[in-house]
């Protein structure tokens, strides 16, 4: 796509969330209404994850201003999966730039499951969404780093950036996983095999499998998504951690691909830039206002889960989130204004 835009300054124009009180009131309100929602089914391809408690439930909300607001089991850690996806994406933006990232990986739904192979060779080896486990390879393979066990680190040095704090590996989860993501190591191998990744596929997925199996709360991922919503810094420590292009970029990605093929309805329903996890999680932004992290293992058959997703939709209309939700400016038009009104 030709555009002339490049070197001109980012305006910026955002809305602000309700008050304190307000916004407590919606997050007990969100945990409330579905907690005894039932529906979805836990993963359990990765087998260690069949193992969760499905009734575990949290929502939290972190305000770009820095509040944080939690009700049920938010502080429960469980691995991140595929919302690390998201976090290491706008890493490798930082350290690359927008057109490169745009051209070795892409932006674009591929309309297929997230471990597809056939995408990879419908496009003819170009990975396209860095939110599914093709693009998100290619993604991991660019981290910087000297070595491998380098990139491992700088991963997971910049996810606890995002979190604010020092997020731990998985062991239990990242050894599972290893012993049974022979697909993985496929879709790595088509791609090396494509030259779309220059080094040892097989350590990519390792660097990649520990990305998803770093633990995190519905608290972090509430805080990192706040972040993405801050400009790039954390709001709760103050560290910038990417800049504020990087967010943008990393946000469109989000909402044409986060939820999977089921991004569309997702946007449509909800309006806003997401990610979820299988898992559990799901991180949902809304630009200059904060994020939304929620966790609740039971999955739809896309693979995000139920409660999570019932929980957004709700903030996301009580909050004023819905990025595509605008009013009428009655003011500025006055022979729109009920009688009795004055222009303000
Ligand atoms: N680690 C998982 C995988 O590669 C992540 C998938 C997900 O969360 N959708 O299969």
């Amino acid at each position: 796509m030709e555009t002339d835009v490049e070197g001109i300054e980012q305006e910026v124009s955002t809305g602000s969330l309700p008050g304190w009180d307000r916004v407590e009131d919606l997050v007990g309100a969100a945990h409330a209404r579905y907690r005894d929602v039932d529906d979805g089914v836990v993963a359990d391809y990765i087998p260690v994850l069949a193992t969760v408690d499905p009734g575990l439930y949290g929502v939290c909300v972190a305000e770009s201003g820095g509040a944080v607001h939690g009700a049920g089991d938010t502080e429960v850690e469980f691995s991140v999966q595929s919302i690390s996806k998201a976090f290491v994406y706008a890493l490798v933006c930082e350290e690359f730039g927008h057109q490169d990232v745009l051209e070795r990986v892409g932006v674009n739904n591929t309309g297929l499951p997230f471990n597809s192979v056939i995408a990879v060779e419908l496009n003819d080896g170009h990975p396209m969404n860095p939110m599914v486990n093709a693009g998100a390879l290619a993604t991991t393979a660019l981290m910087p780093g000297a070595s491998f066990g380098e990139q491992w680190e700088n991963v997971r040095g910049g996810l606890s950036a995002f979190a604010g704090r020092q997020l731990e590996l998985d062991d239990e989860v990242y050894r599972s996983e290893s012993a049974t993501n022979m697909r993985n190591k496929a879709i790595a191998r088509l791609l090396q095999s494509y030259g779309r990744i220059e080094v040892d596929p097989l350590e990519v997925v390792d660097v990649y499998t520990r990305q998803c199996a770093l633990r995190v709360s519905a608290h972090d991922l509430a805080v990192m998504g706040a972040t993405l919503a801050d400009g790039g810094v954390n709001p709760v420590t103050g560290e910038r951690v990417v800049s504020g292009q990087v967010c943008r970029d990393t946000l469109a990605v989000l909402a044409a691909t986060g939820m999977y093929e089921r991004s569309g309805e997702w946007l449509f329903e909800i309006g806003l830039p997401a990610k979820s996890g299988v898992a559990g999680g799901i991180v949902a932004v809304a630009p200059g206002k904060g994020a939304i992290g929620t966790f609740s293992p039971p999955l739809d058959p896309a693979g995000n889960s139920v409660r999570g997703q019932r929980a957004t939709a709700y903030l996301s209309r009580t909050l004023g989130l819905n990025v595509f939700a605008s009013a009428p400016r009655v003011a500025e038009h006055p022979a729109r204004m009920p009688e009795g009104t004055e222009s303000r």
